[in-house]
């Protein structure tokens, strides 16, 4: 179900542009407007979801699926020596498009992305205690 106001909505709906590389029934992937390096796309589910959190488990499937069948596209023919993907839930995690999505970033030897994670120093037992906290 499309949501109004949603632009990825409008891309799978043909109401707005995108550059489409693929598409099935179920998903749309396209070209990322502010791509990190050449050929950054994005795969997303054709019916509305805001996030991971609120994705039915059959469109994230699929929209693994078709991710990964990019993924050897950009190795194919784009000659990509690696791939990260790469989903955003929430403000928090750098979401800013509220309709799920898939990055699919085809990464080069000499690109200029770097990590953008620092390991965080953890004070004695700390990681037995969050782990106990998601078990439990
Ligand atoms: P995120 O910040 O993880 O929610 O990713 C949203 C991504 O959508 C960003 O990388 C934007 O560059 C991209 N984006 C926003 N609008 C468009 C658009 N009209 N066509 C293609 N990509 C878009
Ligand atoms: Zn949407």
């Amino acid at each position: 179900m499309a949501e109004d106001d949603c632009i990825f909505c409008k891309i799978v709906a043909g109401e707005l542009p995108a550059e489409r590389v693929a598409e099935d029934d179920h998903t749309v992937s396209f070209l990322d407007i502010n791509p990190w390096t050449r050929g950054h796309a994005l795969v997303i589910p054709r019916g509305h979801s805001k996030n991971l959190y609120e994705i039915p488990d059959d469109d994230l499937a699929r929209t693994v699926r078709a991710a990964k069948g990019l993924a050897s596209l950009m190795r194919d023919r784009l000659g990509a020596d690696g791939v990260n993907l790469l989903n955003s839930c929430e403000p928090a995690a750098w979401q800013t498009v509220f309709h799920f999505h898939v990055h699919v970033i085809p990464r080069y030897e000499d690109d200029p992305l770097r990590l953008p994670g620092q390991p965080i120093t953890l004070g004695e037992g700390e990681l037995a205690e969050v782990a106990a906290e998601l078990r439990e």
